[in-house]
């Protein structure tokens, strides 16, 4: 492809974006294909010879849209949002055409300082103390492994960087029952053993209980366990519940146990000054992980991870081979060391892209709205007689299906099953759900960057319709 046609090409998908966007709502938002239908369709093999853009371009409409889900439209309420934005859009085409690969300063100088730069913004935007310091990483489930690993590496004085894990008494992580998985994962990845995670109890907000956080830190400690890290989750995956990080901050500091804290979600909520009650005690925490690319206008792939111990985190992951020694080794921050990749995309342009064009004013406005939006369902369902609201967290409200009479556990879990998988079908929403005690139940985030209060009240009455005609055909 040459630079003419490059053009050409560019400008007519540059349409086609607009025009996707414009007609958003008109797409099935879960994809109805199934499994197999995609792979059927795409050749066996790679041409060997280039084909026209046109006929690639074509299928891609044909083919790959059809299989797509649309992670962008207002009636995607599902999981929790990996929201887009022009603006964001726009940084990251700019970043693809460079294709820097920013694993050193050196390698891109712009984009080492850009990112130190729009860490500080991010930083006092959510109102972390300015002893955290910001490093951006692909996800959040490796920010909460940087941070196991650091915390290891810490405590041990950096003895299982060298030896190995052979030496050590037994380690042991702590979260609430409702923590996200990630969690999990690093324990393993890091060769502590799953059975090493200890899940704590949760009180009726699903929030950890901090007294039996403590009760089961001093039982290990007499067990001869050694106590690594605790793990507190500021908006919980399936209720967006908030543990009680300063009571969790003082068991830690008792017992010198590192203290990390998941805001993967509601850490984008932080921008709003009344939900800073959710961090209260965060000068207490040695890191912390929000993701930009969920609810703050950023395209995934976009986690902003702060720690307090900068050397720490840099000491444990350090490697200089010989052929990464520059003049500038040791004077600059050469973010390959702030984590697991070497290779690093140029993340924060689209990040600055975003925080400049919308402003910290606009972004709050946005977030505002989708909590309001959430609120008024919220107030609707529990006018409803025949739909019972269980938690309304930020902009989440989990709730069921339960009409008049109907008490029993099995068949209530039974119709709102089958109440998800009819509105999941007729393309006009998605939704997922959660269990909360033995009730399933269907969680909807109003967090699209672009939904309106008419988006999820027309849902609402898709809802209903859809409930009652149950089991009618
Ligand atoms: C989404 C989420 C994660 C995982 O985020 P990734 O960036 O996909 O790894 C972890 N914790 C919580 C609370 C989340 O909501």
């Amino acid at each position: 492809m040459n630079i003419e046609e490059f053009k050409k090409q560019g400008h007519a998908m540059v349409d086609w974006i607009a025009s996707y966007y414009e007609n958003i709502r008109d797409y099935p938002v879960k994809s109805q294909v199934k499994p197999g239908e995609i792979f059927g369709q795409i050749a066996n093999k790679a041409p060997e010879h280039g084909e026209p853009m046109e006929r690639i371009f074509q299928d891609f409409k044909e083919i790959i849209i059809p299989g797509i889900t649309h992670w962008q439209s207002p009636n995607f309420y599902a999981y929790f949002p990996a929201n887009a934005s022009f603006p964001s859009l726009l940084g990251d085409m700019l970043a693809s055409a460079l294709g820097s690969q920013c694993m050193i300063w050196d390698t891109s100088p712009a984009a080492a300082e850009l990112e130190e730069k729009v860490m500080i913004w991010l930083r006092d935007m959510l109102g972390l103390p300015a002893i955290f310091t910001g490093v951006i990483q692909d996800t959040a489930s490796t920010a909460t492994l940087c941070a196991l690993i650091t915390a290891r590496e810490k405590l041990n004085d950096y003895e299982p960087n060298s030896n190995g894990l052979f030496n050590n008494r037994p380690m042991r992580v702590y979260c609430s029952e409702e923590t996200h998985s990630s969690v999990e994962k690093a324990v393993k990845i890091m060769g502590l053993g799953k059975h090493n995670l200890v899940k704590i109890g949760v009180d009726e907000k699903m929030a950890l209980k901090p007294e039996l956080l403590k009760q089961a830190i001093e039982e290990d400690i007499k067990k001869g366990y050694q106590p690594l890290a605790v793990v507190a989750a500021i908006g919980s995956t399936g209720t967006v519940a908030i543990d009680p990080l300063a009571a969790m901050a003082k068991v830690c500091s008792d017992h010198g146990v590192w203290l990390h804290v998941d805001a993967a979600y509601a850490g984008s909520a932080l921008i709003l000054e009344e939900y800073r009650w959710m961090i209260e005690g965060i000068e207490d925490a040695d890191s912390f992980v929000f993701n930009p690319h969920k609810w703050l206008m950023t395209n995934f792939d976009c986690s902003a991870y702060f720690v307090k111990d900068e050397q720490a985190l840099v000491k444990t992951f350090s490697i200089l081979p010989e052929y990464l020694k520059t003049n500038t080794t040791g004077v600059v921050k050469d973010y390959r060391d702030w984590g697991i990749q070497l290779g690093r995309r140029f993340r924060s342009l689209k990040l600055w892209f975003v925080l400049r064009s919308y402003g910290v004013e606009e972004m709050k406005t946005i977030l505002r709205n989708h909590i309001s939006i959430a609120e008024k369902l919220s107030e609707k369902i529990t006018e409803h007689k025949d739909f019972e609201e269980f938690t309304t967290s930020l902009n989440l409200v989990c709730f069921r299906y339960k009409p008049d009479g109907e008490e029993e556990v099995e068949s209530l879990n039974h119709l709102n099953k089958q109440l998800m998988d009819a509105l999941n079908a007729s393309g006009k929403m998605y939704l997922t759900h959660t269990k909360i005690g033995d009730n399933m139940v269907l969680r909807l985030v109003a967090g699209q960057t672009h939904v309106t209060e008419e988006d999820v009240m027309d849902s609402w009455d898709i809802i209903q319709e859809t409930a009652t005609s149950l089991g009618r055909d």
